[in-house]
């Protein structure tokens, strides 16, 4: 077997494996993704509501020089012939495959099922963010914008279009608990800071009259790359792995990030975020590491320290986590935490450059059950 690595996904946990796995010096490693340049997904909401311009990110600030880079869309990867299949250029054959294909919004309701002509949006990749942000822009003084989920994005959201719009009226509809990953204590802090911010809060269906325009935060499915290709998904569309990252069927095939499901039992408290994808991105390049070497892949254990959300430009909350991601009784609020909040999106960024610069050094905290990493 040869050494070529193929990457699918330029995102966090794709090029914190490429970077990896350029520095160990005996494998190719090629990147593919269908955008010419990194986005940093996590400030998004950013750009929806018009307080940043972008989060382009030319890829020759965050990969490692040796990494040939493929700018397509995989149209289906043939694992029984260990290749990649594209609709305009000729197949792309690996050795092994790191499948880092990310998430994307679940499909949008029709405009008819509302108002007709009334914008349903997502600010879940670069295009819908730039697409929410022309219809924040278009929204006429004392409209109504709907903000669809409470979980870390749509609080997050909801708070900046009220930083970049105070002439709109922001509602945040809510099936469940505002910030319910935060716990209770967490979750009415950031209730209580968003009342204060002038969001109102809806729960169930929520109905608002008449908006102009619905933002949807809730509910991240995996790309739709794995189950097309045939390949083992969950009900989420995201590619099954077992606990080393590898697919059980095609062990040449490993996964990390949004896009994948892990197994094992101590992996349940995995959710999508950066904060997973890029201890995954690491750690699936030490398994194609130890397969390209002969030795046996270690399972991944992985643990939360912080959820970081943001309330507009100048507060934040930071809630303290046990590394099973359930809360703490320690929390950071107001500007320090806000501050806080914009180091942490920074910080991501330094750690895939550091990991490009001097690969194999970026560590992650041990998961719950296991400390495997040290
Ligand atoms: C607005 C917003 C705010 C967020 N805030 C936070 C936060 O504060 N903290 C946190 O932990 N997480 C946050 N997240 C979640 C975080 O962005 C994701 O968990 C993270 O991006 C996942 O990284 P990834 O590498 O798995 O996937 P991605 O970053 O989505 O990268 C996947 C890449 O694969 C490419 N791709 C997909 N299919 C194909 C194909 N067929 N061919 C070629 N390329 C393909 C995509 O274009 C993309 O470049 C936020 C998300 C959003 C949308």
């Amino acid at each position: 077997m040869g050494n070529q690595v193929v990457v699918v996904g330029g995102g966090y946990a794709g090029v914190m494996a490429a970077n990896r796995l350029a520095g160990r010096g005996d494998a190719t490693v090629v990147l593919v993704n269908e955008r010419d340049y990194f986005v940093e997904r996590i400030r998004l909401h950013e750009v929806a509501s018009g307080v940043r311009e972008s989060c382009r990110l030319s890829f020759d600030e965050v990969l490692h020089a040796s990494v040939r880079r493929v700018t397509a869309r995989v149209a289906s990867i043939d694992a029984g012939m260990s290749r990649l299949l594209f609709a305009d250029r000729d197949a792309l054959a690996y050795d092994y495959l790191v499948y880092a294909a990310g998430s994307t919004a679940r499909p949008m309701p029709s405009d008819s099922d509302d108002e007709p002509g009334m914008p349903h949006l997502s600010v879940s990749t670069d295009e819908d963010a730039a697409r929410a942000r022309q219809a924040v822009r278009n929204a006429a003084p004392g409209s109504a914008v709907v903000v669809r989920g409470a979980g870390h994005t749509g609080i997050e959201l909801a708070s900046e279009l009220r930083a970049a719009r105070p002439d709109i009226h922001v509602h945040l509809v809510s099936r469940g608990p505002v910030g319910r990953s935060l716990g209770a204590a967490g979750g009415k802090e950031a209730e209580r800071a968003l009342t204060r911010l002038g969001v109102r809060i809806h729960r169930g269906d929520g109905a608002v009259p008449a908006p102009a325009l619905v933002l949807h935060t809730d509910g991240f499915v995996g790309a739709s790359l794995a189950a097309e290709s045939g390949l083992p998904v969950n009900d989420r569309g995201q590619l099954e792995v077992g606990a080393d990252l590898r697919v059980r069927e095609h062990p040449n095939i490993v996964g990390a990030g949004d896009g994948c499901h892990i197994g094992g039992a101590q992996n349940t408290h995995l959710r999508m975020g950066c904060a997973s994808a890029l201890p995954q991105g690491a750690h699936v390049a030490d398994v194609v590491g130890a397969l390209i070497d002969g030795a046996a892949p270690a399972a991944h254990s992985a643990g939360f320290v912080a959820q970081c959300v943001s309330l507009g430009r100048t507060r934040g909350l930071i809630q303290a986590v046990h590394p099973d991601d359930t809360p703490r009784r320690i929390r950071l609020r107001g500007r320090p935490a806000a501050v806080f909040k914009e180091l942490i999106c920074r910080q991501t960024v330094r750690w895939m450059r550091q990991e490009a610069r001097r690969p194999g050094t970026y560590r992650w905290p041990a998961g719950p059950a296991a400390r495997v990493n040290e």
